[in-house]
């Protein structure tokens, strides 16, 4: 079913006009007559089940019932992604939206060699997330962080956010947050699934993974130092974006959703 997020509060039984970017894609692309179901998600991550109606050039919807699911991992999933080249950095975006990641944080690490992102790019990756999102009917848009060097997050965790992350940023902030370093050509690191036995499924978990060429010796150290748990996801050499789908997608099922 067609899912939208809306930046306001709804309740069952009220009227509530849609974009005219949500309007053209009703009529439009799918050519929508009026009748149909369609997912309304609001301000809080409340999903309702709604009607589409057409008012001449208007399309309205009529808020339905709010619908009793969970779509959204217990605890914030946060990936510390090495900025790699831009359609593997897309592709992750999408992936690990769909997967359930809660934040996703720009990584420059000394092997990165993308140029910075440009504001036209933040504004298509934030339209890549909300289309993952929607897509896979969530509750929730991750958020896209502003890009942090690794040194500045080993020595804080705290991951800047909206004021609509409230929970995430206390979470954080609180210094409960387990960091996993996903490490590659470590003799007798742990899977990271033997890593997760060892933490708690209802705390927030940050991930981080390196670009293209990997993380130097001297990064790992300092890792290592800051007390990040180091996890292998097999003896295969994977592509960074590959990494972070997987250890994402690990987590995540790891996690549950509330
Ligand atoms: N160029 C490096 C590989 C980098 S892969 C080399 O040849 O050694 C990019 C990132 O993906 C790594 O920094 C790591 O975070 C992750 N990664 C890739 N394969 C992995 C594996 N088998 N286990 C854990 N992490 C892995």
């Amino acid at each position: 079913m067609q899912q939208f997020f809306l930046d306001i509060s709804l309740n069952e039984d009220q009227t509530v006009p849609l974009s005219d970017v949500v309007a053209r894609q009703l009529t439009r692309v799918l050519r929508y007559r009026g009748g149909e179901s369609i997912r309304l998600v609001d301000a809080e991550g409340t999903a309702f089940l709604c009607t589409v109606h057409l008012r001449g050039k208007f399309v309205e919807a009529v808020v339905g019932p709010e619908l009793d699911e969970t779509r959204e991992v217990q605890a914030p999933l946060i990936l510390a992604l090495a900025r790699i080249k831009r359609d593997k950095w897309e592709w992750a975006l999408q992936k690990t939206c769909e997967l359930g990641v809660t934040a996703i944080v720009p990584l420059e690490t000394t092997r990165v060699n993308e140029p910075p992102a440009t504001p036209h790019r933040i504004v298509r990756d934030e339209r890549i997330l909300r289309e993952a999102a929607e897509q896979s009917e969530r509750h929730r848009i991750p958020i896209l962080e502003r890009p942090r060097r690794l040194e500045d997050m080993l020595q804080s965790s705290v991951v800047e956010c909206p004021a609509s992350c409230g929970d995430l940023k206390r979470d954080v902030l609180q210094g409960d947050v387990q960091r996993i370093v996903l490490a590659e050509r470590h003799e007798g690191t742990s899977r990271l699934r033997e890593v997760l036995e060892g933490l708690d499924q209802t705390r927030p978990v940050i991930l981080f993974v390196g670009p293209e060429g990997g993380f130097t010796e001297g990064e790992f150290q300092a890792m290592q130092e800051a007390g990040v748990a180091f996890a292998s996801l097999g003896s295969r050499i994977l592509r960074a974006e590959t990494a972070a789908v997987f250890a994402v997608g690990t987590v995540a099922q790891w996690m549950g959703e509330r």
